[in-house]
């Protein structure tokens, strides 16, 4: 018995650990495949012993809707959703309900934009912000304050003046866009599961138990309702410039509207518009303006009598599948694409969407021919999310996954727990090569002004095989191609040349070595000073590194245990490349500070005076040290506000020194540099910008 129950709690350790480097430190240290091997033999053993499941169980977080870690609070006032509409008829039914109600008085509609978000509930009292609630049942919801706060356009503490000293603020939490796809490129360079759109993305940021990864990834919140409070404004829309003007962000993208013209205008306007904002829309929201007559309309059990969401038409439209292509990439993955008839799309003419992989295929048993559905989220890539297969022709036939490499014939290979199939011959498949040809190429890596096309071109001609190559071209060899004058030529050989010089830790990133990712490559860089050092390094040296988990070492360990990289490498020397660290890259210069030096620290929270970066450069540059997390082995956590409950709780308990932002500087004394001043904590960004268009 007691060998269970030892066996039971070393399953939960392991657990907490890997869910720990997945969740916090984005850097799992497992496959998914054998992550959920270990939870299952944990939940058969706490299914034949169920005195021994205790509630802080890993396996009890599964399943729960609200997310453990979070208390559940209850909503002052319900927060309610609203009645939708799909059709200007409905809204003309809603403006002759609503004039029929207020007895024909004249009366105004707020049109405004609705945000595809997550809702949220603000509370500030004596105008500094207390508490903000997820929307949960409507009743109830989780207390994400500590995640909120480190939203940069959420103010702490309200600006101006005549707020109330309670005010309660409604409003949505997003990801916008350009935030979207920077997190997904960041997650696709370090081999991490990407996320489906910025919603998800949103609601899996905010459900974070850690705010240091929330302040990560840079949410955004925008404003639309303040429930109650009779001493505002009897208008909604003054009562929202109010808001503004205390610095919470409320979009321009809103109008008074006086006739149901006026509102359909504003509907067609933005149903073309809102490709534009940057943030993701779905709808718009109709608001009877004056609060004393939307009392007079009242409530149902569910929604508002006096507003009403009109819905953007539904982004999903049907078209017929005519083949599937099977693209190998960069790493060998095969991801399959569909080439579907042209069908309008939100505005864009779409001709092909994703199929994901093999699995997806098989669950939608997928035919040619087939009438499939398309549907365009905030990704880029619109995806297909139903076949209508009773509408399949006799005869169509199956799509099935290739089980060799479409473009070299190789075997394919799935490794247990994968989603993806491999093609196995890494090195003489031609997609593989000139995907990593143009990884290499890239701006962030070895900046060497090549297209696409010109490298699909060299690549036929038999004049570039492998990056290497590229260092061989002459002009003369260019000269023969079509398209190549001299000028275009030597420069083109010229830019190639000045490659040698990039920095070493662009032309690491640029060799493509599986989750070494920009990051990645810089942190290696300033611990090794050449490819030639790091291809001698073992994991456990590796994983001694700030941010490098199991995972990443294995990976470069494994890149460098390949012959073929290995002649690769000497290649790219042979040819000229030193591969060594530049001295601009040095690490920095140590002047040894007496409280500092030879101190392992550890750095949580969000700063104000510098960013998190440059506090890691001064420990460094003072003789410190810094680590990811907190062990025996740490001197001094440097708190900044928010930290994670936690790492604070662990730093306790091991009596470790936690200093405060304040602290440290004045523990460095004059060693600190002068504060950066781009940093405001709690600023707004100016409104003016939030929706260009208006
Ligand atoms: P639904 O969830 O479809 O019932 O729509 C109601 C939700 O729309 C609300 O709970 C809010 O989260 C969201 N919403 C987005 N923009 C607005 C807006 N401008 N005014 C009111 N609600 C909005
Ligand atoms: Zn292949």
């Amino acid at each position: 018995m007691e060998r269970i129950e030892e066996h039971i709690e070393e399953l939960r350790r392991a657990i907490a650990q890997h869910e720990h480097a997945y969740y916090v430190l984005s850097s799992p240290t497992i496959s998914d495949y054998d992550f959920d091997q270990l939870v299952k033999e944990l939940e058969a053993l706490e299914q034949q012993h169920p005195e021994l499941v205790t509630p802080d169980s890993p396996t009890q977080r599964v399943g729960s809707d609200s997310t453990e870690g979070f208390v559940q609070v209850a909503h002052r006032y319900p927060m309610l959703s609203l009645g939708n509409t799909y059709s200007y008829e409905e809204v003309e039914a809603f403006y002759q309900r609503v004039e029929k109600e207020l007895g024909g008085k004249r009366f105004t509609i707020d049109a405004e934009l609705k945000y595809d978000g997550l809702s949220i509930s603000l509370i500030y009292e004596q105008g500094r912000l207390t508490q903000a609630i997820t929307r949960g049942d409507g009743t109830m919801g989780d207390d994400v304050t500590k995640n909120v706060r480190t939203i940069r356009s959420i103010p702490l503490r309200l600006q101006g003046t005549g707020w109330p000293d309670e005010l309660e603020m409604r409003g949505e939490i997003l990801l916008p866009f350009a935030e979207f796809d920077r997190i997904n490129a960041a997650r696709a360079a370090e081999g991490l599961p990407l996320f489906a759109n910025p919603r998800n993305a949103a609601s899996g940021t905010l459900k974070q138990l850690d705010p240091e990864v929330v302040a990560e990834r840079r949410l955004d919140a925008y404003f639309y309702y303040v429930p109650a409070h009779p001493e505002l404004p009897d208008s909604h829309y003054e009562r929202l410039e109010l808001c503004r003007s205390w610095g919470l962000k409320v979009s321009h993208a809103i109008q008074q509207c006086t006739s149901l013209e006026a509102i359909l205008e504003f509907l067609d306007r933005w149903e073309v518009a809102r490709h534009q904002a940057p943030v993701a829309t779905d709808g718009v929201v109709l608001k009877v303006d004056s609060i004393a007559e939307q009392e007079e309309l009242g409530y149902t059990a569910k929604s508002p009598r006096w507003a009403i969401a009109y819905k953007f038409a539904a982004e999903q439209a049907k078209t017929t599948l005519r083949s599937v292509d099977f693209q190998v990439g960069r790493t060998g993955a095969v991801t399959p694409v569909a080439n579907l008839d042209a069908v309008s799309l939100s505005g864009t003419q779409v001709r092909r969407a994703s199929l994901h992989n093999a699995d997806f295929i098989a669950s939608f048993d997928l035919h040619l021919g087939d009438q499939v559905f398309v549907e365009k989220g905030g990704e880029i890539i619109p995806k297909i999310v139903g076949v209508a297969s009773e509408e399949r022709q006799p005869g169509a036939a199956l799509v099935l996954f290739p089980s060799h490499c479409p473009a070299c014939g190789a075997p394919l290979h799935r490794s247990e727990g994968e989603a993806a199939y491999y093609c196995t011959n890494q090195m003489g498949c031609p997609p593989q090569q000139t995907a990593r040809i143009e990884h290499y190429a890239g701006r962030k890596a070895a900046d060497i002004r090549i297209g696409e096309e010109t490298i699909a071109l060299l690549f036929e001609h038999g004049l570039v095989k492998n990056i290497a190559d590229l260092y061989r071209l002459s002009v003369e060899d260019l000269l023969g191609l079509p398209g190549f004058q001299q000028r275009s030529a030597s420069r083109l050989v010229e830019s190639i040349a000045a490659s040698k010089e990039r920095p070493l830790r662009a032309l690491l990133f640029g060799l493509g070595i599986r989750f070494v990712g920009e990051t990645v490559a810089k942190t290696l860089v300033r611990y090794y000073p050449s490819v030639d050092a790091l291809s001698k390094a073992s994991v456990e040296e590796l994983t001694q590194l700030p941010d490098i988990g199991k995972v990443i070492a294995q990976s470069v360990v494994d890149f460098f245990a390949s012959e073929d990289n290995c002649r690769f490498i000497a290649e790219l020397h042979a040819l000229g490349l030193a591969l060594q660290r530049l001295p601009e890259e040095e690490p920095l210069e140590v002047k040894a500070h007496a409280e500092i030096e030879g101190k392992s620290f550890v750095i949580s929270g969000v700063f104000t005076q510098h960013s998190r970066e440059e506090y890691k450069q001064m420990i460094e540059s003072l003789g410190g040290k810094n680590s990811s997390s907190i062990s025996s082995k740490t001197d001094y956590v440097l708190a900044g506000a928010n930290m994670g409950p936690a790492k604070l709780a662990k730093a306790e308990q091991l009596g470790i020194t936690i200093l405060s932002e304040k602290d440290f500087l004045e523990l460095i004394g004059s060693a600190a540099p002068t504060p950066s001043v781009d940093e405001p904590t709690t600023a707004a960004s100016p409104v003016e910008d939030l929706f260009p268009l208006t």
